[in-house]
């Protein structure tokens, strides 16, 4: 068999201008596209229609490329012009024209319509959607060919998987790595003996054959609706297998990945659902995507050899190496299992008549059981007796870098059990397999049993057994229904488990021994409870349904009871089961890097403050009514943070409690409701806030700002007026012309954030507080600084930011952070200003200050202290920020990046100088940080600025975590610029 190496054309541009004016009377701007075989000018002209200029190899038949055209058109006029190029006349009103190398050389000339789009090589994300749409569009093509037929393609060509075999001993040997030449010897006899003894029973049919990442063009992204596919290149057309269209697809698309496996399932499932795909098919494909892969390396490495200088040889041979690699850890069954499940067939194909089975052939119980298993952190969980919540080894643990799903689904059935207890067979078998898996977290000493079930059989796990369960044991012994076969094992033979049997059921053990996999991760659980059932179904007893609709259930539920003024975050709402440190967890255990709770400051449940709130609740709750010790104790310590005058304490429930409270303060003290506040604002969900709070006022649903109030300019350094030095006290001349706007100008109330959180994370400038202050003064005002926000320690260089200003004010209000999650604030101001509020009304405030929030507020307080947790805001702020900012220099939709501690803030924006907000562009980071385990949301005006105020345990690697996250988000293709055309 000879393959002649094809020279590529050699034309100028200008040349290639020449040939566009002569046979297509086409003129404008022209720039060379990279190709493999021929040359491809992209053309624009002059009323904006775009062409490409193709000028074929000079060893291109005429035959060949007719072929192309025809099915170029045929695809067009029958699945749609935006899934294949279309072939234009020239002016000879023929489809192709020869024209002569300046070496004498002939080459066919035909122009084409260009698809416009991104090479999926360039495209990120690829979303399971836009995979399911590149196999949906193969489907397509290859139904639009149905019945086309062409004698050129019947060709020789190296791509051909009949010819496979050859093309890999030859090419292959040009392989520089070891390694790659062992991937290729293994999959190469692979297919020797599982798949070419089923080649002549397979479908063919004349198939594009070549929709690799850079033919694969993918519609410019917005942030509505998916992109949609097509494909250019129809060169390598064939006559071959009709499955080797997706395969090739599949291949490609699994370039690269985290899981190759679910992207190919992706791209088959797509491209099922527009063309079936037979069974027999779907067995194969495993076998001829490793095929395709194999065939690419060879080739690669020949090319290179042949032509070193050639960068687009390059570009995937490594990448596939990669993959063959991974591809290989994969079994074919669960790929095929896999693939089956993406097309909408039966997962297993004898699932259903094994069910029957076990349906006909109950059994008892094999052990005497205790129905509840007590979890990794002392919560009972019913087992009852089958668990699919997240059980066992991998639940709730934290995120690393690798990965934000870890195998947190149990697939087996846990029965906790003294050691000792012994274990029936619930049915006759024999013995499969049995090992000690000592290693950490692993099962212990195992048996597997395989049972016979009619023509079929499945396999029984047992795992956590006494060591000498397994003496006397040999493949193939039988086991009768109702024998012993082993007895629980002791905690220190089951690596310090809690002895249980862990029992499961499997139906093709992927060709493991006395091992399988006891968990899955989330996302693979629908495909592993087919292949691992409920073990429910050896009783006959009712299997549970998987949780998959509780999402779908919750949400109804909550529309029943919750008024859509509450918003949920996130497109993809998420339920939220438990908190520790930094990390929230969903239902199935995966953790989500909490960047954005400052509520719960020093770490969500604090061991130390819910050990201080159980304790003080068991002792005693009651009001400030009574004489206890821990409300002096706290004011004490709290105001032992404030500096002189600030001594007097009021405790209040809410945030907005005291921010209400701290007017009243306030008012009595200057007689009148005149009040200044910061535009922007966010004080709190009272009438009386909502009446201060810009935030809300001028927003959806706002009135306005009432009489008694007015706004004064955001501080606000990189989109307001001023910035710079001066800026502070420039702002707060505005504070000043606010005053003086009111009909009687003394004695105001002004308050501020002292950093500003629902405005955008916007950190005053220096100065600002005490121009403003001093302002406010002169008119014998008062001040008030709301620290719900930004207070206890997490700007870092001081525990309340209202020390960053160099200013005392009248009153503090404080909230969120101080009781971790507890529902608790408090308002300090001075003797003087609580003398005025004096008058014999008393302030009653039924929970505010009672002992069991005291004792959480004091717990905060030692935590905070203890682990030196404002020392950290300082430093792990500040790597963050520089994070952030050498974030910035690589992303020009990064306006600006501020904060002080642990309170930062991403603004996005379109345009530096002009600072365009992108309010979009900030929701899209937002939500694919969420699909990528980190929790963000955004605020500002503009509703452009990310907002990061993690709890306070937040690390350095978090902080590394979530900036490399965040590169990867920036850029995905919908965020940037990502034209290649001139
Ligand atoms: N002040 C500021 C600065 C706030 O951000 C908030 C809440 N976002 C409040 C007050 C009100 O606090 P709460 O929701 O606890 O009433």
């Amino acid at each position: 068999m000879a393959f002649v190496e094809r020279k590529r054309p050699v034309f100028t541009e200008t040349e290639a201008q020449e040939i566009a004016q002569s046979l297509y009377r086409t003129q404008g701007v022209l720039k060379e596209f990279p190709s493999e075989r021929d040359q491809n000018f992209y053309l624009r002209d002059s009323a904006g229609k775009e062409f490409i200029l193709k000028i074929a190899s000079v060893l291109d038949l005429e035959e060949t490329l007719e072929m192309q055209n025809k099915a170029m058109e045929r695809v067009a006029s029958r699945a749609g012009s935006a899934l294949a190029p279309r072939i234009c006349r020239n002016v000879q009103n023929k489809e192709m024209a020869s024209v002569v190398d300046s070496e004498g050389l002939p080459h066919y000339i035909r122009m084409l319509t260009f698809l416009p789009g991104i090479p999926l090589a360039l495209f990120r994300p690829h979303s399971p959607q836009l995979l399911r749409n590149i196999g949906r569009t193969l489907g397509r093509i290859d139904s639009a060919l149905q019945g086309f037929d062409h004698p050129a393609a019947r060709r020789d060509l190296r791509w051909d998987y009949d010819r496979a075999q050859w093309i890999i001993d030859h090419f292959g040997r040009s392989l520089a790595s070891l390694k790659g030449k062992e991937l290729i010897a293994f999959f190469n006899d692979v297919w020797s003996r599982h798949v070419v003894p089923e080649l002549p029973a397979l479908r063919k049919s004349i198939v594009y054959h070549d929709a690799n990442e850079y033919n694969v063009l993918v519609s410019q992204p917005d942030f509505e609706s998916e992109p949609s596919v097509g494909m250019i290149d129809f060169g390598d057309m064939l006559f071959t297998y009709t499955m080797a269209e997706v395969s090739i697809g599949a291949a490609y698309a699994m370039l690269e990945k985290s899981d190759p496996l679910s992207a190919a399932a992706e791209v088959i499932g797509g491209y099922h659902g527009a063309f079936p795909l037979a069974e027999q098919e779907i067995s194969l494909l495993y076998h001829f995507i490793a095929m395709r892969l194999c065939l690419s390396v060879s080739i690669c490495a020949y090319q290179q050899q042949e032509e070193p200088s050639n960068e687009y040889l390059k570009v995937s041979e490594q990448p596939a190496l990669d993959l063959l690699a991974q591809w290989k850890m994969i079994h074919p069954h669960h790929a095929e299992y896999v693939f089956r499940h993406a097309c909408g067939l039966a997962t297993h194909p004898h699932a259903h008549a094994i069910f029957q089975w076990l349906e006909d052939h109950k059994s008892d119980a094999v052990a005497p059981l205790r129905e509840f298993s007590i979890g990794e952190y002392g919560e009972i969980r019913e087992v009852g007796p089958y668990s699919n919540v997240p059980g066992g080894a991998g639940s709730f643990r934290v995120r690393t870098n690798d990965g934000f799903e870890w195998r947190t689904v149990h697939l087996g059935l846990d029965y906790f059990a003294e050691p000792g207890t012994p274990i029936f067979s619930p049915f006759e078998g024999i013995i499969h397999s049995f090992q000690n898996n000592a290693g950490a977290g692993d099962y212990g000493p195992t048996i597997i049993l395989q049972i016979p079930a009619g023509d079929l059989q499945f396999f029984l796990l047992f795992g956590h057994l006494s060591s000498d369960s397994l003496l006397g044991l040999y493949a193939g012994k039988t086991i009768s229904r109702g024998a012993c076969i082993g007895r629980v094992g002791t905690y220190e033979e089951n690596g310090n488990w809690k002895p249980h049997l862990h029992m499961q059921l499997i139906l093709d053990m992927l060709d493991q021994n006395g091992t399988f996999p006891g968990l899955c991760t989330p996302s693979q659980q629908e495909i592993w409870h087919v292949l691992c059932p409920d073990p429910n179904r050896i009783y006959g007893k009712e299997t549970h349904a998987l949780n998959a609709a509780d999402l779908t259930q919750l949400l109804a539920r909550r529309k029943e009871h919750i008024s859509k003024s509450l918003s949920l975050s996130y497109r993809k709402p998420l339920h939220i089961v438990r908190g520790r440190g930094q990390y929230l967890f969903d239902e199935w255990g995966r953790s989500y890097l909490d960047c954005v709770n400052n509520v719960c400051h020093v770490g969500h449940s604090h061991p130390r403050v819910i050990e201080a709130a159980q304790k003080q609740m068991k002792e005693l709750n009651t009001n400030t009514r009574y004489l206890h010790p821990n409300l002096l104790e706290y004011s004490e310590r709290l105001c032992s943070k404030l500096p002189e005058p600030l001594s007097i304490c009021f405790f209040v429930c809410s945030g907005s409690e005291a921010n209400d409270l701290a007017l009243r303060l306030a008012r009595a003290y200057t007689g009148n409701a005149n009040t200044v506040v910061v535009d922007g604002a966010y004080h709190g969900n009272l009438t009386s806030l909502i009446e201060i709070s810009p935030y809300k006022f001028d927003g959806p649903g706002g009135n306005g700002a009432p009489p008694h109030v007015r706004k004064a300019i955001m501080p606000d350094p990189f989109r307001g007026p001023y910035s710079g030095e001066d800026s502070g006290a420039s702002y707060a001349e505005d504070v000043r012309a606010r005053i003086a706007s009111f009909e009687d100008s003394s004695r105001v109330t002004f308050i501020a954030e002292s950093a500003m959180g629902c405005g955008g994370q916007i950190i005053l400038p220096d100065g600002y507080l005490m121009h403003a202050f001093e302002h406010v003064r002169e008119s014998g005002g008062v001040c008030i600084v709301d620290e719900v926000q930004v207070g206890f320690g997490r700007v870092g260089t001081h525990f309340w930011c209202f020390e960053t200003q160099n200013v005392v004010p009248d009153i503090v209000t404080m909230g969120k952070p101080i009781g971790n999650g507890h529902p608790m604030a408090a308002v300090v101001t001075t003797p003087k200003i609580a003398a005025a509020f004096e008058n014999g009304m008393e302030y009653f405030n039924t929970f505010g200050g009672n002992p069991v929030s005291c004792a959480i507020g004091l717990a905060v307080l030692d935590v905070i202290e203890e682990e030196g947790l404002q020392a950290h805001a300082q430093d792990v702020g500040a790597y963050l920020k520089a994070l952030l900012e050498s974030l910035q220099h690589r992303h020009p939709i990064i306006g600006d990046v501020r904060g002080l501690g642990l309170f930062l803030g991403v603004e996005l924006v379109r345009d530096r100088k002009r600072r365009v907000p992108v309010a979009q562009h900030a929701a899209y980071v937002v939500e694919r940080m969420r699909d990528r385990g980190f929790l963000l949301s955004t605020d500002g005006p503009y509703h452009n600025v990310i907002k990061i105020k993690p709890p306070l345990v937040f690390t350095r690697e978090d902080a590394d975590a979530l900036v490399e996250n965040l590169d990867v988000v920036l850029n995905e293709t919908v965020l940037g610029p990502s034209s290649v055309l001139p």
